[in-house]
């Protein structure tokens, strides 16, 4: 059975310079997913490290806050159904190499320390993640597509 969730996905500082927003956001909105937060966010490294914890003591760590803390990201919660998996399945790998084309990664990268975007890869992460990067809350709306795209009922 698919389950309504949310997802934190967020666009990293490489996204943003090479002007990926638009299409990133147009995939998500494209494939029925409802947007129920966004912003802009200069993120200190101490934010990153936190968000990035679990991966502590890696040797990429440090050149990974160093990326991320470079610029401005887009932090966004998407809603719908299997949004934590279908979102990782619509970022493709970690290694864009390895991502299958049609895939954000697989289409816009190169390189696994500039792999465009983020997502959460479980519905813990994503819970944790999205009161990290949003713990003022987000909206509550119904969309009006709801009937249409997701078979609630
Ligand atoms: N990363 C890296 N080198 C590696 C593995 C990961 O620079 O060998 C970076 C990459 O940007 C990745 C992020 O660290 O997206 C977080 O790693 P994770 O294993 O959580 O991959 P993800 O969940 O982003 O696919
Ligand atoms: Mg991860």
């Amino acid at each position: 059975m698919s389950k309504f969730e949310q997802t934190y996905i967020m666009i990293k500082p490489d996204g943003v310079q090479r002007n990926l927003v638009g299409a990133i956001i147009a995939r998500f909105e494209q494939r029925g997913f409802k947007l129920v937060a966004l912003k802009m966010v200069h993120a200190t490294p101490e934010h990153l490290e936190k968000h990035y914890e679990d991966l502590k003591g890696k040797p990429f760590f440090p050149g990974l806050i160093k990326y991320m803390a470079s610029g401005p990201v887009v932090a966004m919660v998407w809603e719908g159904l299997d949004a934590v998996k279908t979102g990782r399945s619509m970022l493709g790998a970690t290694n864009p190499l390895a991502s299958a084309p049609g895939t954000i990664r697989g289409d816009y990268a190169l390189a696994v320390g500039r792999n465009i975007a983020h997502g959460s890869d479980s519905v813990e992460s994503a819970k944790k993640e999205i009161a990290h990067w949003f713990p003022e809350g987000i909206v509550q709306y119904r969309s009006l597509l709801e009937d249409v795209i997701f078979e609630l009922r």
